[in-house]
């Protein structure tokens, strides 16, 4: 399924203002990356994207990339250190069957915010909000348009 299909305008509205809600008493900053293909494993690319967004730039190393491929259908959640040294794989393999499970249902908009929601929750334990609570990073959908040119699509 195409990413731009996989998702509404209206869902990225709604993503985004879960992004925008859940980071709101925390200085952890979540962003949603959203790509056709995926050929490898999809931690893999999302360590790899977590480098290229600068996402291991934030001053607490708590951001979090929500990593999903919609073609085929992969999802991973890699925390920097600050949080994942702090949370059990327990957790962020929880949401990942979380959201497959909710794509099953074709619940994409709603899984992903559901999933923000409770990435948020966490964040907020170990880095609640301060005053000075800055958004570090964007909290658009990021985007890349990755589809492979084969005939039969
Ligand atoms: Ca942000």
């Amino acid at each position: 399924m195409p990413a731009r299909e996989f998702l509404s305008e209206e869902d990225e509205q709604k993503i985004v203002a879960a992004i925008e809600k859940a980071e709101k008493n925390t200085t952890g900053e979540i962003r949603v990356h959203l790509e056709f293909k995926c050929k490898g494993d999809p931690l893999e690319r999302a360590k790899i994207l977590f480098h290229e967004l600068e996402m291991d730039q934030t001053e607490a190393r708590n951001g979090v990339i929500l990593y999903i491929a919609s073609d085929d259908k992969k999802v991973a959640i890699y925390g920097d250190e600050g949080i994942s040294s702090q949370v059990d794989d327990d957790f962020w393999q929880k949401e990942i069957d979380r959201l497959i499970t909710a794509f099953k249902q074709e619940k994409f908009d709603e899984g992903i915010e559901i999933v923000v929601g409770d990435i948020g929750e966490r964040l907020k334990s170990y880095f609640p909000g301060t005053k000075s609570n800055r958004d570090e990073l964007d909290n658009e959908i990021s985007f890349e348009d990755n589809r492979g040119k084969k005939n039969d699509e």
